[in-house]
């Protein structure tokens, strides 16, 4: 079993795993830069280590400081999170040189699904639908319009390294394909270091639902259920719920099973997301997604499953210890993801001091985050300061309580988006599980 463990992340997902290490008995060292010195989850792991100035190239994304840590502090393994280092295979296989367990799969396997391009191949290799398009990357002008004229407009220009819901473009014609395809090149270099691009058919109100997975070094498998992200904002998601109110027990079973398939063929272990798109007859894989995502409690609440230590557990060379049989999901959860952002400002991000925070609490609400009343959200990352989670039997009851606790949570000092999701969750459509990706861009428009 590990027993010291590094985690190469910040904010509430370093949290999140110093707690799941507590209870698991490993001692925890935690990374931070100079611009989270303050932050409060430091003093609950057994050691902080500084890594650097805020700028994340110089902390969180660099691995010969991240490594230095990791030797210094004498650790077995290294938990990467979510985003900066957790799906560079580069860093992975440092690690291992350095005889040092990585949380996640194998390096050789980040490699293949972190190319979207790849995943696709490998997804259909088992007979799995994708969206219609490239065969690979496109390189030229003539490549991509032959593509988008054999799958009909609007296509989208999506980045094979890209993520995070960046790195995408649509064209509705000849005209703008030819004008995009240099610019999403271009920007895509900049954004992940590669210009590869491929071209799909742009669908145009589908659903995105993803089945969360687990698998043992032995080869073992399993699915816990969907969660349906559809909730975005310029293809980020917003609120995530499982399961999804728009797919029948069939299709879950039969998306489950599709996945368990592509990740068995590519050798994965760890915890995984298989991404899909849904047009409510047929589902249509877009990605995989190598490591733990932000909406990960989702499936804990439904299954009872701590996916943070069964991955820690599985990179320990331990079994899955259950069955597909024994994964029995029960009730329903949403999560809201609260973005200190300004929704009445174009959701400009809004940095600054928490002067007062009460959080919501009591039967079913569970609350990730990693900020307090005198905390200041450092300008540097990524605006998410926490995630606020309900349970309940029934979707109904957790639409109640989400609205109830949302009710209750009080913010002071910067702006957050939790008008929004007050506003969502009092929508009719959202109410009765009625929306699809461009339900939350629409709403903002209207
Ligand atoms: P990222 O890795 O950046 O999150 P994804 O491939 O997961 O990118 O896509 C993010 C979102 O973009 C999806 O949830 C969906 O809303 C939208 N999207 C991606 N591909 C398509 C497509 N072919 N047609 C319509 N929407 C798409």
């Amino acid at each position: 079993m590990i027993s010291r463990l590094l985690i190469a992340n910040r904010g509430e997902i370093a949290l999140r795993i110093i707690r799941a290490c507590n209870e698991l008995g490993i001692e925890s060292v935690v990374v931070y830069s100079k611009a989270d010195a303050d932050a409060p989850y430091l003093a609950l792991a057994d050691e902080a280590i500084c890594i650097g100035p805020g700028p994340s190239a110089l902390s969180y994304l660099s691995i010969p400081s991240i490594i230095s840590a990791a030797e210094i502090a004498n650790v077995d393994a290294v938990h990467p999170g979510y985003g900066f280092l957790s799906e560079n295979a580069h860093f992975a296989e440092v690690c291992r040189a350095n005889n040092i367990e990585f949380v996640g799969p194998d390096e050789e396997t980040i490699r293949n699904v972190g190319d979207k391009a790849a995943a696709k191949r490998a997804a259909q290799a088992v007979g799995i639908a994708v969206v219609e398009g490239s065969d690979g990357p496109v390189e030229s002008e003539s490549q991509a319009l032959e593509v988008a004229h054999k799958v009909g407009y609007p296509v989208l220009i999506k980045a094979v390294s890209g993520g995070g819901g960046r790195g995408m473009r649509i064209a509705h014609n000849d005209i703008s394909l030819q004008a995009s395809i240099h610019t999403a090149r271009a920007e895509a270099e900049i954004a992940f270091g590669d210009p590869s691009v491929y071209v799909e058919k742009y669908l145009e109100d589908p659903r995105h639902i993803e089945v969360q997975i687990l698998a043992d070094r032995k080869g073992d498998c399993i699915y816990l259920s969907d969660r349906d992200c559809s909730v975005q904002r310029r293809h980020q998601k917003v609120i995530e719920e499982g399961p999804s109110p728009g797919v029948s027990a069939a299709d879950r079973a039969k998306m489950g099973r599709a996945s368990v398939k592509l990740a068995k063929s590519v050798g994965y272990h760890g915890a995984g997301t298989v991404e899909f798109l849904f047009d409510g007859k047929k589902f249509y894989f877009i990605e995989v997604n190598a490591r733990i995502q932000v909406e990960h409690p989702v499936t804990e609440l439904i299954t009872g499953i701590d996916l943070v230590k069964e991955q820690i557990r599985i990179a320990s060379g331990e079994p899955l210890g259950r069955k597909q049989q024994q994964v029995r999901p029960k009730g329903h959860a949403i999560e809201c993801r609260i973005n200190a952002e300004d929704p009445d400002n174009g959701f400009a991000p809004s940095p600054g001091l928490i002067t007062k925070y009460i959080a919501p609490g009591g039967p079913g609400v569970r609350v990730d985050s990693h900020v307090c009343a005198g905390y200041r959200v450092p300008p540097t990352y990524d605006s998410m300061i926490g995630k606020l989670l309900v349970w309940a039997e029934t979707r109904d009851e957790a639409l109640v309580r989400m609205r109830r606790a949302l009710d209750e949570y009080v913010v002071e000092g910067i702006k957050t988006n939790v008008p929004l999701h007050r506003r969502i969750l009092r929508n009719a459509y959202f109410q009765r599980g009625e929306y699809t990706t461009s339900f939350l861009d629409e709403l903002l428009s209207a």
